[in-house]
């Protein structure tokens, strides 16, 4: 029997009559034939509440700590929505993360899954039931329960989907699928039929919202394809899977965007070997990710760096570069979390010249000064004023001819 991951985000369960309805459409797959595995997240809002609950208690709380807490937001859920499966007579089981067999790191707040225990799901389902896990969360193989960062629970269900051999992993959530731009900032936006898991990765890691880059990660190595639909309608979503079937043409995909992003800069540091090594491997020591780099060349053998990290991290790295340009006899340190990242995603760009100048004339045109560029074969980013981030993305996506039909963009260009 085939087995079906069904995904549900917290909107998708924000109050007990969206519970129910979403117990509905999972007893409605199971009817349909196939062995169904629930991942489900935390209700509405609670994972915002509870962070701010934390706050109020410490600026800066043990990660351990936040794990314990913030993973009760899913116990809830899982619990919640077996009750009302077993309302509609079907036969369920709510898990928790480890008696899923989410095996993590120990990265508290932001962990890996390293291994995925079957054996608990496989018997449940053996057994008739429908099987509920809880996203977000796992443990470490020491019994430490973790969290898996931000819009974890995709991850959750993309790694189930890939140890059972599901047949597909269906995310719904409270759009219709991935659109050319969040659909909230370009009401104009269009959904895109399909996606390749490549220019998925890049749209969610560089903050298309809708999958965690992770779960786009994990999807692509073990070959799950995704189904990214509203839990609201039954309209026909997003499938992200290896290649895109439709719309071949089309050069940029999307524009994506990121306002939870801070740049640093460190000034006049010597100019020798070394020292970006210095830099980068104090802050990947604690498990701080850096995007975009920067380094200008002047002639007084110095030179300044600049680079973006994720806003939340902003305090540690400037803590961490700032002993590091003490170190190196830097001049000083600079941050500035007044800042957003735009960027075009497509795997056509490569063969085709001219994309990153179609783009940086749009926010010219606009009168948006960018900051820092960075480029690669599929995305060029560019970091501009907070202020002027969803400016720059409407006019970017209407650059490219987003919201137009397939045909009108490949004229465009
Ligand atoms: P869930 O709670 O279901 O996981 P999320 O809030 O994590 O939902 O993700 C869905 C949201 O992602 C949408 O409401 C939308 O605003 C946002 N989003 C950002 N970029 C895109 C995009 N390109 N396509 C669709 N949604 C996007
Ligand atoms: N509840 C968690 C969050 O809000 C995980 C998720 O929704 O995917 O980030
Ligand atoms: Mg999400």
């Amino acid at each position: 029997m085939a087995i079906l991951v069904q995904k549900f985000g917290g909107s998708s369960v924000a109050n007990p009559e969206r519970i129910k309805a979403v117990a509905q459409r999972v007893v409605e797959a199971k009817q349909r034939g196939y062995q169904v595995v629930v991942v489900v997240s935390a209700l509405g809002d609670t994972t915002d509440e509870l962070i701010e609950l934390a706050r109020q208690i410490s600026a800066r709380p043990p990660k351990r700590e936040m794990d314990m807490l913030l993973s009760t937001g899913e116990q809830v859920s899982i619990a919640l929505l077996a009750m009302a499966i077993h309302e509609l007579g079907h036969a369920v089981i709510s898990l928790t993360g480890a008696q899923g067999g989410i095996i993590t790191d120990a990265t508290h707040t932001r962990a890996k899954i390293l291994q995925v225990n079957t054996e608990r799901v496989e018997r449940e389902l053996a057994e008739g039931k429908i099987v509920i896990v809880a996203g977000f969360q796992g443990v470490t193989p020491g019994y430490d329960i973790t969290t898996l960062g931000r819009g974890g629970s995709d991850t959750t269900a993309v790694a189930l989907a890939a140890a059972l051999k599901a047949q597909e992993c269906e995310i719904y959530t409270d759009v219709d699928g991935v659109y050319t731009a969040d659909p909230r900032v370009v009401p104009s936006a269009r959904k895109l039929a399909d996606v390749s898991y490549g220019e998925m990765l890049e749209m969610a890691s560089l903050g298309a919202g809708v999958l965690q880059p992770r779960a786009v990660e994990f999807a692509s190595m073990y070959k799950v394809p995704i189904h990214v639909r509203s839990s609201f309608n039954y309209e026909n979503g997003t499938m992200v899977r290896e290649e895109r079937v439709l719309e071949k043409d089309m050069i940029v995909v999307g524009v994506a965007h990121d306002v939870n992003v801070a740049k640093v800069g460190i000034l006049d540091v010597p100019d020798r070997p070394g020292v970006a090594a210095r830099i980068f491997s104090a802050l990947a020591a604690e498990a701080i990710n850096v995007d975009m780099i920067v380094q200008t060349t002047k002639e007084q053998q110095t030179t300044d760096m600049l680079f973006s990290v994720s806003r939340d991290d902003l305090p540690q790295a400037k803590e961490i570069v700032e002993a590091v340009a003490k170190e190196l006899g830097a001049k000083g340190v600079i941050v500035n979390d007044n800042v957003a990242k735009v960027s075009i995603v497509g795997a056509g760009m490569v063969s085709n010249p001219g994309v990153a100048a179609r783009m940086f004339e749009a926010l010219a045109k606009a009168n948006i000064n960018i900051q820092v560029i960075s480029t690669s074969e599929i995305k060029v980013s560019c970091l501009v004023r907070a202020e002027d981030a969803l400016k720059a993305v409407r006019v970017v996506h209407e650059a490219f001819g987003l919201d137009q039909t397939d045909q009108a963009t490949k004229a465009a260009m």
